[in-house]
């Protein structure tokens, strides 16, 4: 079989135990991969050195290991990845796109994490969005610096997952953080950069990260880059109908392997699973 151009992607945050709703997402990207017959990339997205740990990073690659997937390339840390992250800043600030920023903010500790729904970024009421620089600074340093985003502008793109997306700039989401005040890229700009970088051609995850899609089609575009394709997956979600997040300790993948079940039962949960809101006992 020859190999094909298709190149896909796992990202997890070592900020926790993985849990089952990571694992149906990953085992997409794994299956969208395999099908196509291409290769897969590991990512260890430890940008945020306060939520990080080595000891969460070990065992997402077990996990994911004991669980069956596979990957040709990879773990690429993010944490290593910092001079590709700042010149697309200084490229950023160069073009006028983004523009720093010295509202306090509750967001500036959340920035490095991807925003999944009940934690998105607030909308920036625009304080600082009329400062200009005179010159390019040497470091990003000592300001959050923030994307200016297109007012009302309808940010459209095909989902191969849940078809036709639109979101309006300044609407559905406004300003948004590329760098953190602490010297800490945020997560749209680093996701961005390195999905670009390691070509990847198709970007799968859940599917609340569709609005940041959005935002992540907006860097695109200032920095030149060709975006990828879309496959948003829906999300598992608990019997009360919430999305499983870290706190569902019951749910990680090295509970359920504890309490004896085999990696096929594990899979058996989400693959083929009639509706992703399945009924998971804990
Ligand atoms: N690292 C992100 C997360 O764990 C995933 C980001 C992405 O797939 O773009 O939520």
């Amino acid at each position: 079989m020859t190999s094909s151009t298709y190149r896909g992607r796992i990202a997890p945050s070592p900020t926790g135990l993985l849990h089952l709703g990571h694992a149906a997402t990953f085992w997409t990207a794994y299956q969208r991969a395999l099908d196509a017959n291409g290769v897969l990339v590991f990512r260890d997205e430890d940008l945020d050195p306060h939520r990080s740990r080595p000891e969460f990073a070990v065992a997402m690659i077990e996990d994911l290991q004991w669980l069956g997937i596979r990957w040709q390339e990879g773990p690429l840390r993010q944490s290593d990845r910092r001079e590709a992250y700042l010149s697309a800043w200084r490229t950023l600030v160069e073009r006028g796109f983004v523009y720093p920023c010295t509202c306090s903010r509750r967001e500036l500790a959340r920035s490095a994490q991807a925003p999944h729904e009940e934690d998105d970024e607030p909308l920036y009421p625009g304080f600082c969005r009329m400062r200009q620089l005179d010159a390019v600074p040497a470091s990003p340093i000592g300001f959050n610096w923030r994307f200016r985003v297109p007012d009302r502008e309808a940010i459209v793109f095909e989902d191969g997952a849940v078809g036709r997306r639109s979101y309006l700039a300044g609407a559905d989401f406004g300003d948004f953080l590329v760098w953190r005040r602490d010297d800490v890229p945020a997560y749209q700009l680093a996701v961005v950069v390195d999905d670009a970088a390691m070509r990847i051609t198709e970007v799968v995850r859940g599917a609340d990260l569709l609005k940041s899609t959005a935002r992540q089609l907006l860097l695109y575009r200032a920095l030149d880059l060709r975006p990828p394709a879309w496959y948003h997956c829906p999300l598992l979600t608990d019997e009360r109908g919430q999305r499983l997040a870290k706190r569902h300790d019951a749910l990680s993948l090295r509970a359920l392997r504890e309490r004896g079940m085999t990696p096929e039962e594990v899979r058996s949960l989400f693959v083929d699973a009639p509706s992703r809101s399945a009924t998971l006992e804990h």
